[in-house]
């Protein structure tokens, strides 16, 4: 499906990059317009694929371009201010030829934490597109701050978009890296994940899967109804003869050659159906209980099957014991990769976004503990023991 991205903040903007070099490398044809957002002038000019033209700098009057500093409340504030700068920049989306809005953020910080549920209001009071948000919650390492601001944007992006996709650092943090190396890593992940979600409703319909190809509108109701949602992806090499462009990819006599029997092209997708599921998801939780899902299949056509979408829907059934599961093929002729994307909407069984918000509202708690004794402090410092100075005014 094409989309109309809006990256907010340092993470949004880098993830909106990644997206749209992700989007070149693969003809995806996903993102259909970009737009960066940020108060901090740095972050804009170190983007490499947004265009120039498409990059917003908010909040000058208020931060002179140099970032809200994690104060998420301050960004939601400049959000608002400068809605209208946003606005001229969507102004040249066509967005009658988008599908849906995706509005990505890190929402630990402040100007995309704050930011980019200010945006989403605003983008479905003025259209009617669906509008979803990809946010990323912070490390468990990042401290207090972060995890406050994220459980606290959390609870406002949720309801303000149509779904809430979640990506969970802290479930992808790789030890032993550079902070900046690992985002990348991590950025890639991310971008392979939503990328085969969405890039799946994009295919042209034709050939012989054509009636199992997912669409657009299958991508579309499953997220609709709301709430969050999780991505679960795995992957397996094959020996794909038309990925080399070698003579064996041309149909030989009647009949397209076929690499396998049917039974081990079934067998691998309902394995990497499991895998996906129940392997590392993009916010872990447990799948029991998500609302709907889509299952995506993704790879050359004669190694993708309608038995093994069938089993591996049937199977999710079982699995969430959700009576919404749709799933479909996404043939990519030059891959030489068979993947599993399985999307659950609508999870409510996620202790990570519980301790979040306990971790938050501790924090909560010390900050306020901390200022006030600060303020104690310096009154105490300031003022003479017997009150016998008196200020000038
Ligand atoms: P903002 O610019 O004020 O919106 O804040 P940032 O986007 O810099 O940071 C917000 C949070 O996003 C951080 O606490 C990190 O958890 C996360 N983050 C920052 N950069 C990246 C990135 O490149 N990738 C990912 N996945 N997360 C990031």
């Amino acid at each position: 499906m094409k989309l109309a991205m809006i990256g907010f903040g340092q993470a949004g903007g880098k993830i909106l990059d990644k997206f749209i070099e992700y989007d070149k490398r693969t003809n995806a044809g996903i993102v259909r317009s970009a737009v960066a957002v940020n108060t901090a002038k740095a972050d804009l000019m170190g983007l490499e694929h947004v265009p120039e033209s498409n990059r917003v700098l908010i909040g000058q009057s208020r931060v002179k371009g140099h970032g809200v500093g994690a104060d998420n409340e301050l960004g939601a504030e400049i959000a608002e201010e400068d809605i209208d700068e946003v606005q001229g920049a969507i102004d040249n989306i066509p967005v009658h030829e988008v599908d849906a809005f995706l509005v990505l953020a890190g929402l630990g910080g402040g100007t995309g934490s704050g930011g980019s549920p200010v945006v989403a209001k605003h983008l479905k009071r003025i259209y009617t597109e669906p509008v979803y948000g990809l946010g990323v919650l912070p490390g468990g390492d990042e401290g207090g701050i972060y995890t406050l601001n994220a459980a606290r944007s959390f609870q406002t992006f949720v309801r303000e978009v149509d779904n809430l996709l979640v990506f969970d650092n802290d479930a992808w943090r790789k030890t032993g890296e550079s902070v900046q190396g690992g985002y990348d890593e991590i950025n890639e992940e991310i971008v392979t994940r939503f990328g085969i979600l969405f890039g799946a409703g994009e295919v042209d319909e034709g050939g012989d899967v054509a009636e199992s190809v997912v669409d657009s509108s299958e991508i579309i109701n499953t997220l609709a109804g709301g709430g969050v949602s999780t991505v679960g992806y795995a992957a397996e090499t094959v020996e794909n003869e038309s990925s080399s462009g070698g003579l064996l990819s041309k149909f030989t006599g009647g009949g397209q050659k076929q690499p396998e029997d049917t039974a081990n092209t079934t067998n691998r997708i309902t394995s990497l159906v499991r895998k996906a599921a129940l392997g590392r998801l993009t916010l872990p939780c447990e799948i029991d209980g998500a609302e709907r899902a889509l299952l995506v299949t993704a790879g050359p056509p004669a190694f993708l099957n309608r038995k093994g979408i069938e089993r591996g829907r049937k199977w999710l059934e079982e699995q969430t014991g959700s009576m919404e599961v749709r799933g479909g093929d996404y043939p990519v002729p030059g891959s030489d990769r068979v993947a599993a994307v399985v999307l659950l909407s609508g999870v409510t069984n996620v202790p990570r976004i519980k301790e979040l918000q306990q971790i938050a509202i501790e924090a909560q708690e010390n900050i306020d503990e901390i200022r006030q004794e600060s303020e104690d402090n310096l009154q105490n410092l300031v003022e003479d023991d017997d009150d016998e100075l008196e200020p000038l005014f």
